[in-house]
């Protein structure tokens, strides 16, 4: 969660980046931001539009795209056909990783404990040694099915 001088932060942070790429940080923008940074987890642009009253879907996918040519937000992969939204990890400080519901494509953060985050980043770098190659980061993605598709498959025939 984003309390609300980190908020203030966050938009001071977002609008550096988009004057940057010479964008401007409209109130829509901001709002789009807001709404990533309330949801919690990859938001498709359904869901974000969902959460903003009135907004045309062309303007909110105009604005999506803006935000992650600045590298405020970044497009999260599923395993359905809808593409998803979250702010930069950069930019909340929040590392984190995906649990993916292959049945219906949600796609849910969790967090790693601090000590096996330790453990995986140490595996990386074993893992990489021999190739040279310097490890910056991760992404981990989980893959199965949600307590809400479980529940569907054992329940039988409705
Ligand atoms: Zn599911
Ligand atoms: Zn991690």
């Amino acid at each position: 969660m984003i309390g609300t001088s980190m908020e203030g932060d966050l938009h001071e942070e977002v609008g550096r980046r988009l004057i940057s790429q010479d964008q401007r940080y409209t109130s829509g923008r901001r709002a789009l931001v807001g709404v990533l940074a309330d949801a919690g987890r990859p938001l498709t642009i359904p869901e974000v539009l969902d959460r903003s009253q009135g907004v045309p879907q062309s303007t909110a996918y105009r604005n999506l795209t803006v935000l992650v040519e600045a590298g405020v937000a970044r497009r999260v992969t599923g395993s359905d056909d809808h593409g998803r939204f979250e702010l930069a990890e950069d930019l909340t400080g929040h590392h984190h990783h995906h649990v993916i519901c292959t049945a219906c494509g949600t796609v849910t953060d969790v967090h790693v404990a601090p000590r096996l985050e330790q453990a995986l980043e140490a595996a990386a770098e074993a893992a990489t040694a021999d190739l040279g190659f310097e490890v910056s980061g991760h992404t981990i993605d989980l893959l199965g099915t949600c307590r809400l598709c479980r529940g569907a498959a054992g329940g039988g025939p409705s």
